[in-house]
């Protein structure tokens, strides 16, 4: 599956059923933006919403972030694969023997769906991690993580647009940063804490940027979608 969109925008399709979902997709040009499907409207609505957007023209990065032991993990991989999505997520605290699984049974099946690792989720503090029993900074743990998953071969990581910098300048072009926390200037914050600007995003390194409510509730998300393309 070779990819014929070029823009970097993946809007978050963050819906509770089939029919919101494909009202959504249904207001947004399939040439102007892939879209995101995550765990509540997969558990909801179960392969059928992958196909019927794809159906629609638009490709997926279903962000399930599995995390499991590595034949588990690799098999679920290998079933978003067969989805035909483009882009699919794990854990990298699943582990280096996990990761390079999924990779390899990729390869041998000759897919190219990219395979991206979840560093640190963005919720997580500090504290939060020390409660984990992880003493090292947060920095550091978001470097170990994505140093690992570029070493198993992984196509890249989810990322905040403050790390993005520091991880491309560590792990070189190649390897893709997705980064969610995207606002316009006029946009509403939401629970997001860190927030960036879709320019200020690539300027630092994303590849590829992750935007839900900035554009799903807007009054005419594809004017929204626009407005946010014609300011890169
Ligand atoms: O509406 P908003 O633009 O904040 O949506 C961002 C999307 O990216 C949501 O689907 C959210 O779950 C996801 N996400 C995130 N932060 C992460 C990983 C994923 O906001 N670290």
């Amino acid at each position: 599956m070779m990819s014929k969109v070029q823009s970097p925008i993946i809007v978050a399709v963050d819906k509770p059923d089939l029919s919101l979902a494909l009202a959504l997709a249904d207001g947004l040009d399939p040439r102007l933006c892939r879209l995101k499907v995550g765990k509540e409207l997969f558990t909801a609505c179960g392969v059928d919403v992958v196909t019927s957007l794809q159906g629609r023209g638009f490709e997926i990065f279903l962000d399930l972030k599995f995390h499991d032991i590595p034949n588990t993990t690799a098999q679920a991989v290998l079933s978003a694969a067969d989805l035909g999505v483009w882009m699919v997520n794990v854990h990298a605290m699943s582990g280096s023997q996990t990761m390079k699984l999924c990779k390899e049974r990729l390869m041998s099946g000759g897919y190219d769906t990219l395979l991206i690792g979840v560093t640190v989720l963005t919720s997580m503090t500090q504290q939060m991690l020390t409660e984990l029993g992880i003493h090292d900074s947060l920095e550091n743990q978001v470097l170990r993580l994505a140093n690992l998953a570029k070493t198993s071969g992984l196509d890249g990581v989810v990322c905040s647009a403050q790390e993005a910098k520091l991880l491309k300048e560590k792990f070189g072009a190649d390897f893709k940063l997705v980064t969610p926390g995207i606002r316009l200037p006029d946009d509403s914050a939401d629970d997001q804490q860190r927030i960036c600007t879709p320019k200020d995003a690539l300027a630092n390194g994303s590849d590829f940027l992750v935007i839900g409510r900035s554009i799903t509730n807007a009054k005419d998300p594809t004017a929204k979608l626009q407005q946010i393309l014609a300011s890169l």
